[in-house]
């Protein structure tokens, strides 16, 4: 009798992007924002230290729902907070498919859904993006069909593309849920919210998702909530860990929310720099996917990124090398490129100087 379930002895495991752990790199790998969170929230952190550590956490989080429910116009039972969005995620996976349903989602894409479909030992499938990541609704269609859960980041990642709300309602699953995985939804030229959940028809088959790492700049606390029907909600709520956010990471999260205009104004600056940064890639011969989001993804007509990535990583940039295989339509059946997150003006300076000398 093998030890290791076989799903997870066979699978190869998510490999999230580098982090070094000394100073001294320029870090444009994994979309951390730049800039620090707002400084209520180390206040609120550092008040919550001192309080009563010795207690539970509040496990339904309830002054966080609040907030968000303010914010999303909904009411707190359409909302579950969660040790990151990625929890989220996996507390999706969990509550909706056995393993004879079916996940979907784009590819290329965040691959983190592939994994998670893995290790619930669901059937997975990708659906395959044009070239120029609009959909091909003859591929995309009968998969939604028959799926239980379609995962949709909105915008996409490694492209930082947008989808209309015309093709989201396209990939609701008849008989599924779309989750709506909005991790850079703050960094798109139009800021949405949970609005598409009060579309007729839409009822229980959305999930929004969100996370306070990327616009809010708090990776290092993982944070992040979902919002749905609260049919949906009070199911998921039966799978999470009783205490799945902690005291602190509660706190923090509540601090950041009501300093939203703190986060707008990092966001601005980063979708400035974003402008500067693509105009440059093009001097340098890059190609580029107009981006809504707080990286974008370049590539060269001959290719050689990967040669780029190690060359910027021997002068202590990082940026994220990304292959995907199974790409029909590009060389080799394979697309790859580099995803460069958009840090501050001066990094960007430092990568554009380094990349002058290779390119
Ligand atoms: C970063 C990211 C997440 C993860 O969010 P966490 O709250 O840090 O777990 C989820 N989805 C996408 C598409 C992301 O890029």
């Amino acid at each position: 009798m093998p030890l290791i379930r076989p799903d997870i002895d066979r699978m190869a495991g998510y490999v999230p992007g580098e982090q070094p752990q000394e100073s001294g790199w320029t870090k444009l790998n994994t979309n951390e924002n730049p800039y620090p969170p707002s400084p209520k929230v180390a206040e609120a952190i550092t008040r919550a230290a001192n309080g009563r550590l010795n207690v539970y956490p509040d496990p339904l989080g309830t002054q966080v729902r609040r907030e968000i429910a303010e914010q999303f116009n909904v009411e707190p039972d359409w909302v579950i907070p969660a040790n990151g969005s990625d929890e989220n995620l996996t507390l999706i996976t969990r509550t909706f498919c056995d393993a004879d349903d079916l996940i979907a989602y784009p590819y290329p894409s965040y691959i983190l859904y592939e994994s998670l479909a893995e290790i619930q030992g669901a059937r997975h499938e990708r659906i395959l993006l044009n070239a120029d990541w609009s959909w091909n609704w003859d591929i995309a269609s009968p998969i939604i069909e028959r799926a239980k859960v379609v995962f949709l980041p909105n915008p996409n990642s490694p492209s930082g593309n947008i989808w209309s709300d015309g093709d989201l309602l396209r990939l609701i699953p008849p008989n599924g849920v779309l989750v709506l995985d909005g991790a850079y939804a703050d960094f798109a030229d139009t800021r949405t919210k949970a609005e598409i959940l009060s579309r007729p028809g839409v009822g229980e088959r959305v999930i929004v998702t969100r996370t306070l790492s990327k616009s809010y700049s708090l990776a290092g606390i993982r944070s992040g909530f979902a919002i749905a029907h609260p049919n949906l909600i009070a199911a998921m709520r039966k799978v999470k860990d009783s205490y799945n956010c902690d005291s602190l990471t509660l706190a923090g999260t509540l601090a950041a929310l009501q300093d939203e205009d703190w986060m707008l104004a990092n966001v601005d600056r980063i979708r400035t720099t974003r402008a500067r940064l693509t105009d440059s890639l093009k001097q340098l011969g890059f190609n580029f996917v107009p981006s809504q989001s707080n990286f974008v993804w370049a590539t060269r007509p001959n290719g050689g990124h990967r040669e780029i990535y190690e060359s910027l990583k021997a002068q202590k940039i990082l940026v994220r090398y990304m292959r995907f295989p199974e790409v029909p339509y590009a060389p080799g059946n394979l697309l790859d490129g580099l995803r460069i997150t958009v840090g501050t003006d001066p990094e960007i300076d430092c990568l554009l100087d380094a990349l002058n000398g290779l390119v």
